[in-house]
């Protein structure tokens, strides 16, 4: 399977994940809203960890619900 782009799990624009695996957990970037994909974050998305700000509030930027936590 090529690598990425793949579907973005912050702003959920299809194929703007640059990235050489699938997300959660890629550590790629998406291009439209410049979310760094990342694992620990995606678990705990009302956290805030590699990025500027948590899952959840970088997603309500982009009018997206928020992910529950896993
Ligand atoms: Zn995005």
């Amino acid at each position: 399977m090529p690598p990425g782009p793949y579907r973005c799990p912050c702003c959920e624009q299809e194929d703007t994940l640059v990235a050489e695996r699938p997300p959660p957990g890629s550590d790629g970037v998406c291009i439209h809203c410049y979310w760094q994909d990342d694992l620990v974050a995606f678990r705990h998305p009302d956290e805030v960890h590699g990025n500027c700000e948590s899952l959840n509030g970088w997603r309500r930027q982009f009018g997206k619900a928020p992910l529950p936590p896993a």
